[in-house]
């Protein structure tokens, strides 16, 4: 792929003054190969919406619905709205602390493209599934649940492990890129093609650590964290995805 995506999922982290702070240290204007977004908490979308250098707006989830009485639940058309282009789905922080379930995975999914978002899909496995070498079945049946009714949607993929997400354990780039493979293959398997989809890599994506994974042929780009929290350890990752492109 002749792009790299830089996303960064600032969870339930963030300020006016953290804004401020990453606006001015944010230095990404000669990374022009890279898709940049960040996905602050939704009542600093506004804030962020001036970042510079082209910094997109991702939703951290969305509603399965469209509008209605689910007191609490942001809509994709109000992601829209705010200027978001993608919105994370299926992060297995929500996946273990809400219970979301497959099939609310794939409803989110349908609903943000049918606001016109592009989802990004998270799909990984637990240390006890990694163990026990089911990593490959259960990142199948991930896809599978949210993709199955799927034509042709823009799509990303983020592989995250969640053995690797927040712990400072990166899943080597051998792991990560061997199962981008898999994840390839299950989406020819699905969606009749799997090289136009790019797939991320997350957990724990350092500077330190981009690099080595932004070489691997089956790696498009990153989901970040918590390097995503500052600027300046958020722009090293993007400015590593494009000297990735340029080795
Ligand atoms: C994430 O939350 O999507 C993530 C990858 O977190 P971290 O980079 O902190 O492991």
């Amino acid at each position: 792929m002749s792009k790299r995506y830089v996303i960064g999922n600032w969870k339930m982290h963030g300020s006016h003054a953290m804004v401020d702070a990453f606006s001015r240290q944010l230095d990404i204007a000669s990374a022009t190969n890279v898709v940049v977004a960040v996905a602050p908490p939704f009542p600093y979308l506004g804030a962020c919406s001036a970042l510079p250098g082209d910094c997109a707006l991702a939703g951290q989830d969305c509603s399965a619905h469209d509008s209605g009485a689910h007191t609490g639940e942001v809509s994709a058309h109000m992601l829209a709205e705010w200027g978001c282009q993608w919105v994370i789905v299926g992060h297995s922080e929500r996946r273990t602390d809400l219970a979301e379930s497959d099939e609310l995975v794939a409803a989110k999914l349908n609903a943000a493209i049918a606001a016109g978002l592009t989802p990004v899909l998270c799909v990984g496995e637990s240390q006890a599934e990694r163990s026990a070498g089911r990593e490959e079945h259960v990142i199948r049946a991930q896809l599978q649940a949210a993709l199955g009714d799927l034509q042709r949607a823009p799509l990303l993929i983020a592989y995250e492990p969640i053995w690797a997400i927040g712990t400072g354990v990166t899943a080597s780039p051998e792991q990560a890129d061997s199962m981008h493979a898999i994840i390839r293959r299950e989406l020819v398997d699905l969606l009749g093609e799997g090289d136009s989809v790019p797939l991320l890599y997350g957990g724990s994506v350092k500077a330190e650590n981009a690099g080595a994974l932004f070489k691997c042929p089956q790696i498009d780009g990153a989901l970040v964290g918590g390097a995503s929290l500052d600027g300046v350890s958020f722009s090293k990752i993007v400015q590593a995805a494009q000297a990735s492109l340029e080795q």
